[in-house]
């Protein structure tokens, strides 16, 4: 049994293949007859019905989430392969994939180490100081909690953020600045869930260490240095879609460069995806999601 061959007329299982048809950019695809109702479909793997290859489409995400911009993607597209679509279009296939993915894996539990470290950044988004907190699991590297939020730094975000870094498991510790909501906000999430004690909170103060958290930053530049370019797209785009897309890029699509792996990977995610991450996720999200 193949996967994902459900008849989507009548969700019936007992389907086989009948032939091939041809599509127009997306070259032969498998049909399926369903031999209850008798009718015939194509298997929809992500891509039903998309105007381009899914090379080309996941190509689009995978280097707008690694930074390059619309405008200059469109351009690429035109000059190496005579393919014109509008940068609004990219950032259509962006969204769209972004979102589906993002739906797919908040699903599967990652397996953390449990010590975590939380940090917040402004991010100059429409003339507001938004501000993105984010925590990563030290020795997976997987980034287990975001919050965005349109807010400046402030108790009740503190909390929420705190409550995203305990969903999955309990922390060992984690370890943030000294900034004040901090503490209460920790105290508030974890000593009434786990009783005293049993997770640490470690606060740097980088007044006194002189260090920063580096452990985030390279995350935290990477968003600073997207937010420019959908600036003005106020309606059909939007910031925190952009942070799901670079933590996805982050956690299942790049090796992190001290330990080599993907981060999904240590985290106990070991997902069939193969050599084109995007497209395998894709798949993933629309079969299993
Ligand atoms: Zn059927």
């Amino acid at each position: 049994m193949e996967r994902n061959n459900i008849c989507p007329h009548c969700k019936s299982e007992n389907v086989v293949k009948r032939g091939l048809s041809k599509t127009k950019n997306r070259g032969t695809q498998q049909r399926l007859l369903c031999k209850d109702c008798k009718k015939t479909f194509i298997r929809d793997e992500g891509f039903w019905k998309m105007k381009n290859k899914e090379s080309i489409i996941t190509m689009c995400i995978d280097m707008y989430v690694s930074n390059l911009s619309s405008r200059k993607m469109r351009n690429q597209l035109k000059r190496h392969f005579g393919i014109k679509v509008s940068h609004i279009t990219i950032l259509d296939w962006v969204r769209k994939y972004i979102l589906k993915v993002q739906n797919y894996v908040e699903k599967i539990r990652p397996k953390l180490s449990g010590k975590i470290y939380a940090d917040e950044t402004e991010v100059d988004c429409q003339n507001r100081n938004d501000v993105f907190w984010c925590s990563i699991d030290w020795d997976t590297r997987f980034i287990n909690a975001t919050l965005y939020s349109p807010n400046p730094q402030n108790f009740k975000d503190a909390k929420e953020f705190m409550k995203r870094i305990g969903k999955a498991r309990r922390p060992k510790y984690i370890q943030t600045d000294g900034l004040p909501y901090y503490p209460k906000a920790f105290k508030k999430v974890f000593y009434t869930r786990y009783n005293k004690n049993k997770v640490e909170h470690r606060i740097n103060r980088v007044r006194t260490t002189k260090k920063h958290n580096v452990r985030i930053e390279t995350v935290f530049s990477k968003i600073k240095d997207r937010v420019d370019d959908f600036r003005g797209f106020k309606a059909i785009w939007s910031a925190p879609i952009l942070m799901a897309g670079i933590v996805l890029q982050h956690n299942f699509i790049e090796e992190h460069t001290t330990t080599g792996e993907h981060p999904c990977k240590l985290a106990g995610m070991d997902l069939d995806v193969g050599e084109n991450r995007w497209d395998g996720l894709i798949r993933l999200a629309t079969v299993f999601g």
